[in-house]
């Protein structure tokens, strides 16, 4: 029997980082869960994972805040062990045209995505290079890629985010750790429920596979990347994206 795994989930309350606590609560992981603030979000996530009988150390942490991160990590490690996986996961939009966008918006948006991962792979690539495995993904976007009008500060940090994956690859991967990132296209959570009906309409119309994807679908690959089947796969961005970039 194989031992364990242990896996921590940023932004695991809803949507996509359900989707993925969840998944690999499936596949046995036990399961570190954080989220901005407690709700009823959070505590179904955390009914889901224990569901599947693994052991489960959800709480609020806030990614922005490298001592709380740092905090959080050893109390999961205290009730759980050492992990051997991340998902930087957590993130905001804060949408409008560049010129009309508060400043406060972008620092938030670059706070939360861009430096909130940056945090967390701070504070687990370090474990992971001591003991010399381990496996982060990263959650960037199509909008990262591409850009997205209405989104420059969402996409700066989902570039960014590109960036920091492929420099910490190329630090970590004699220490037996590997960093991909997701980008993912239109998934239905509660990020894209406030777009308008003529804004989805037109993202539809530049899906290839005609539709919208699920978080599942964003889960499974992340699973696969954490998973050893990816032991060769590292500094890579994949896109779960119904053909959107094609
Ligand atoms: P949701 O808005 O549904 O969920 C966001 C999650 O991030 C929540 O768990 C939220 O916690 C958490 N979070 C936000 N701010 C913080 C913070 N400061 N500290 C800790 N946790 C925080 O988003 P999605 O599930 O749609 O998106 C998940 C990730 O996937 C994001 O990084 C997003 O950019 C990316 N993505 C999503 C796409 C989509 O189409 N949905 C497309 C491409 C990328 P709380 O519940 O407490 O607010």
């Amino acid at each position: 029997m194989t031992a364990q795994r242990r896996v921590l989930v940023t932004g695991a309350s809803r949507g996509i980082g359900r989707g993925v606590a969840t998944r690999l609560a499936q596949d046995g992981y036990a399961v570190a869960g954080c989220y901005a603030t407690d709700s009823d979000e959070a505590a179904k996530t955390r009914t889901d994972v224990l569901g599947f009988d693994v052991p489960a150390h959800f709480g609020v942490c806030d990614v922005t805040d490298l001592d709380a991160v740092e905090r959080f990590v050893a109390a999961a490690e205290e009730a759980l062990g050492p992990f051997d996986a991340l998902v930087s996961n957590a993130g905001i939009t804060r949408d409008a045209p560049a010129v009309l966008l508060a400043p406060d918006d972008w620092q938030l948006v670059m706070q939360t995505n861009l430096t909130g991962t940056f945090n967390v792979c701070r504070a687990l690539a370090f474990r992971f290079m001591k003991r010399r495995a381990g496996s982060i993904v990263t959650m960037s976007s199509v909008a990262g890629i591409h850009g997205n009008a209405g989104q420059t500060a969402y996409a700066a940090s989902k570039a960014g985010i590109i960036g920091l994956t492929k420099s910490l690859a190329k630090e970590v991967a004699a220490f037996g750790v590997r960093v991909n990132a997701v980008a993912p296209g239109f998934i239905e959570t509660d990020m894209t429920a406030v777009l308008s009906g003529k804004q989805r309409d037109e993202a539809l119309s530049r899906i290839p596979v005609g539709r919208w994807g699920h978080p599942d679908e964003v889960a499974d690959l992340v699973a696969y990347l954490l998973s050893d089947r990816a032991s060769y796969i590292t500094g890579q961005v994949l896109g779960v994206d119904g053909g959107i970039r094609l």
